[in-house]
């Protein structure tokens, strides 16, 4: 498939924040834009544990791609998953659609679940990183709990209990969510059920949560945990799990019927194909320019993209605000270039590391070290989550269910919608 048309055909693959803020930039360009996801929607991942803890609705979290970018005239979106890619001869193979040529590439496929080889674990473990993942983890927790409610025989087998793996933020704020929901609206919605039988448990291979925040940040997480009632294990990882245990590396065997996977991330498999050299976790290393080394009509974007901060020299980390400033920052180079202009190197404007770990509980840390805690940290969370959100629909709609939730510390959307 091709535009047919005379201008450069730009083909983004990948609707998440990296693919979106590239196309955003290219508006105007004089560029036929072509994005394919295997998605009719944008995910907005930081969201996940809230929509899969009854805070949010779908469309707070997952939005139309085609809503998104409506008012683009020079843009084609297309639902279909990436095959293959072939680099040399400048062109993507789809399931279910023809081939596209591209003049120019943006690969946004983001990264995918990484279990580490943990026996049992890609059969029955909850990761958190899509939205059908976090559909899944919320009908099978309010599940649990409605049989229990039938049959209080299952809450002595575990079947409330749930182990949430990995004490990054996607762990710990994933635990600290649903401890706020079981000891907040579940205390009231099963008065029945003594929480002391539903415990959240969070398991931590390192010898610490939070290992990319300072000490003292960590310190205040741990302590956040506590006091809600989340037991923290740390130094031991999961060797295996089943539909109802959990088994750490000591031998200690965990009763729980949900196991929440927030440990580990890798590169989107299709890196694998390219033929290219990878860094840590499967990502594609590019230069100043986001692009690959020796192809330069090929740019590299967002999580999959292991992208080198040009003042302190880091390794950028996986975040959405990184994704998206590389995303349009690609999306500017590419309309430049087509114009005849001269590009920039990437320059990211640190927007701080944070979590936000329950109500009025949050930790921020900006990249030259200062940090923030607590009501503060949370606002700032806010300010900078509504500001990667991609409409101010979306905005509108998290500041309401957020208000409400603070309000009235309830999560209203806690129902399971199934069929007959
Ligand atoms: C649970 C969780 C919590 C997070 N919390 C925060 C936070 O609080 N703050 C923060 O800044 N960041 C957070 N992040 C990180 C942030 O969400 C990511 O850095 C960001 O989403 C990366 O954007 P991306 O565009 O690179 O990839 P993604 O957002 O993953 O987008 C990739 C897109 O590619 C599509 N795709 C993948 N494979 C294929 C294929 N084969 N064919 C077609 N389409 C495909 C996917 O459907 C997806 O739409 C969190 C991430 C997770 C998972």
């Amino acid at each position: 498939m091709s535009s047919g048309s005379e201008r450069p055909l730009v083909l983004i693959l990948g609707g998440g924040f990296g693919g979106v803020g590239a196309a955003q930039k290219l508006k105007d360009a004089d560029a036929d834009v072509v994005l394919v996801d295997r998605h009719d929607y944008h995910t907005f991942q930081p969201l996940l544990y809230q929509f899969a803890t009854g805070l949010l609705e779908t469309s707070g979290v997952g939005h139309s791609l085609r809503d998104l970018l409506e008012r683009h005239d020079n843009t084609t979106i297309h639902k279909a998953a990436v095959n293959a890619i072939d680099l040399d001869a400048h062109q993507v193979s789809f399931e279910g659609m023809p081939p596209i040529t591209y003049d120019y590439l943006v690969f946004g496929l983001g990264a995918a679940v990484n279990f580490f080889g943990t026996e049992g674990a890609a059969e029955h473990a909850f990761p958190m990183y899509t939205l059908p993942h976090a559909v899944r983890l919320k009908n099978h927790i309010l599940e649990r709990w409605e049989a229990s409610d039938r049959d209080p025989s299952l809450i002595a087998d575990g079947a409330l209990n749930i182990v949430v793996v990995g004490g990054g933020p996607t762990g710990v704020e994933t635990a600290g969510a649903v401890a706020e929901l079981y000891r907040g609206d579940f205390s009231r919605d099963y008065r029945n059920v003594t929480q002391d039988d539903a415990r959240v448990t969070l398991v931590e291979a390192g010898p610490e949560l939070f290992p990319m925040f300072k000490p003292k940040l960590r310190e205040y997480a741990a302590k956040a945990l506590e006091d809600r009632t989340v037991e923290v294990k740390t130094g031991v990882a999961v060797s295996s799990v089943s539909p109802t245990r959990v088994t750490l590396k000591s031998g200690e065997e965990l009763k729980a019927h949900t196991l929440v996977w927030g440990a580990g991330l890798q590169g989107n498999d299709l890196v694998n194909s390219l033929g290219i050299e990878l860094q840590r976790g499967n990502r594609i290393g590019v230069g100043p320019e986001l692009t690959l080394p020796d192809r330069p009509e090929v740019y590299v974007v967002g999580d999959v993209a292991a992208l080198t901060d040009a003042k302190t020299e880091q390794v950028l980390p996986q975040l959405g605000s990184v994704a998206l400033q590389s995303g349009e920052h690609v999306g500017e180079t590419i309309a430049r270039r087509i114009e005849g202009k001269d590009v920039k190197p990437f320059e990211y404007r640190d927007k701080g590391t944070m979590a936000a770990i329950g109500r009025g509980a949050a930790v921020v840390q900006f990249l030259r070290g200062r940090t923030i805690t607590g009501l503060k940290a949370q606002l700032a969370w806010g300010t900078v989550h509504l500001a990667l959100l991609p409409t101010n629909e979306d905005r509108a709609k998290a500041v309401v269910s957020w208000a409400g939730a603070a309000f009235t510390h309830q999560r209203a959307d806690r129902i399971t919608v199934e069929g007959e």
